[in-house]
């Protein structure tokens, strides 16, 4: 959590606030937060406008108007938020802000973080692709169902750890993973290898539908996520295994089950998701 739905949606909502907009001031509230020298950050970022705003799995990259590029990655439970200061609502600055950056027009954005695993991180553009390869493989909108299947054949691995995988293919967590899997009736402790042809197809859809549903919900706030205004998603209401433990499953009956696998909580169906001997 925040997975692509999210981050897809702070990244539209932020373009519409930010863009072409002017960094004034740049405040760092906790040197934990940023993964550079908070003086060189700090220097670096200041002074610029804001070109472009874009995601690639889980990252947030901001474009700045120097030869720099500002990378956020969320983890757990970080939030970016963006508060006018000519309005008097959400203004709180409080113990888990960890920093601020101040417009030209009375705005600011705000990172926030409770459980402390997110970070900014500047890195030169021309660098960029260096630092994100070895850790972001292709963005799941991006792919086709022919790279999907190939990388699940060859792969021979479990498939919801592959889903999660981000080097892999990027921008899926634990919510959508779990949807996606009970939506193409796959459990999720199957060797990708041994998944059928038209189940593989069937979950390649899924997750590409469940995503833009998602997307077009506004993403889904279980635990700390919200939007840049600070409001919430919607996309929760829709799901019928993630945290659904105990809940008839609407297509066969059987009660969702919870179960940890890789150290994580994961939901599915029993009766719709078999695990084939
Ligand atoms: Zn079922």
């Amino acid at each position: 959590m925040p997975e692509l739905p999210e981050v897809e949606n702070i990244v539209r909502d932020l373009r519409r606030k930010i863009l072409t907009k002017k960094i004034l001031k740049v405040l760092i509230l906790s040197d934990k937060a940023v993964k550079n020298n908070k003086k060189f950050f700090t220097k670096k970022v200041k002074g610029c406008e804001i070109e472009d705003i874009r995601r690639r799995g889980k990252f947030i990259i901001i474009d700045l108007s120097n030869d720099y590029c500002l990378m956020i990655h969320l983890k757990m439970t970080g939030q970016l938020l963006y508060q006018d200061l000519n309005q008097a609502v959400n203004q709180t600055i409080d113990k888990h802000t960890h920093a601020i950056f101040e417009f030209k027009n009375k705005g600011r954005l705000v990172f926030r973080d409770i459980r402390r695993f997110g970070y900014l991180k500047i890195e030169k553009k021309d660098k960029l692709e260096g630092f994100l390869s070895p850790r972001v493989g292709p963005d799941y909108l991006d792919i086709s169902c022919r790279e999907f299947s190939d990388v699940l054949i060859s792969r021979r691995r479990m498939i919801k750890g592959l889903l999660l995988d981000q080097k892999i293919f990027s921008g899926l967590g634990n919510i959508y993973a779990c949807e996606s899997l009970y939506r193409a009736g796959i459990h999720p402790q199957t060797t990708s290898s041994d998944i059928k042809k038209k189940k593989v197809r069937k979950l390649y859809y899924s997750i590409q539908d469940i995503l833009q549903e998602a997307i077009n919900k506004g993403g889904s706030s279980v635990g700390d996520y919200l939007r840049p205004d600070s409001s919430k998603g919607r996309h929760q209401q829709y799901h019928l295994v993630y945290r659904k433990e105990g809940k008839v499953c609407p297509k066969c009956k059987r009660r969702i089950e919870r179960v940890k696998i890789n150290n994580r909580g994961t939901f599915f169906c029993p009766g719709c998701q078999k695990l084939a001997p």
